[in-house]
């Protein structure tokens, strides 16, 4: 793990360049940056891996659907009580967010609970290892972050992702 300062918006510009070529064309992507500055202390091409890990889901999920969508965002994040009740890992309060939402087919509720374990997969043989939520989980907790998600069948899915911002930005 090689840990260092890094701005948000250029890493995630950067790692939406990479999974764009991974994501088919009649699949609609958006990306939407912050106008604030966001430092936060991670190795760079974990988190990218992250991203693509998690695009590459949200591609998956939109096998089935007609106007399947794709989108990026990053913004600033102060911890709200909710935030911090359903989060007592965390002390932090000023975090950057990222989140990856699709309009997919969902995750069923008795899944939520297992999609993070290692070798967890709803796809066919060959096609998934159940290991890309695993790796996200894990890479998240080693950089002090938070993983959240919200999910509605039918309707899609959005992992949002907290980093603690370097305490110069806040
Ligand atoms: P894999 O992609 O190899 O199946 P992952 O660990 O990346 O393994 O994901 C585990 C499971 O979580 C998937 O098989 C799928 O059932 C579910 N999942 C993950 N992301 C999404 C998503 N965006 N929409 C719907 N289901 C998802
Ligand atoms: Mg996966």
């Amino acid at each position: 793990v090689e840990i260092e300062a890094v701005e948000l918006n250029t890493l995630i510009k950067d790692a939406f360049k990479l999974a764009r070529s991974t994501i088919p064309e009649n699949i609609d992507r958006s990306l939407h940056l912050s106008n604030e500055i966001l430092p936060v202390n991670a190795d760079k091409t974990q988190l990218q891996q992250v991203m693509i890990n998690l695009s590459n889901n949200a591609r998956d999920a939109l096998e089935k659907t007609k106007q399947p969508k794709i989108e990026w965002s990053l913004h600033k994040y102060q911890a709200t009580p909710e935030f911090k009740k359903s989060h007592p890992e965390t002390v932090e309060e000023h975090f950057a967010r990222i989140t990856i939402r699709d309009n997919g087919c969902g995750i069923k509720r008795i899944h939520l609970e297992a999609i993070f374990d290692p070798f967890f997969t709803t796809k066919e043989p060959g096609k998934g290892t159940g290991l890309g939520l695993a790796m996200v989980f894990g890479s998240i907790e080693r950089h002090g972050g938070v993983l959240d998600v919200e999910s509605d069948i039918g309707k899609g899915t959005a992992f949002h992702i907290y980093l603690p911002l370097i305490q110069a930005a806040v």
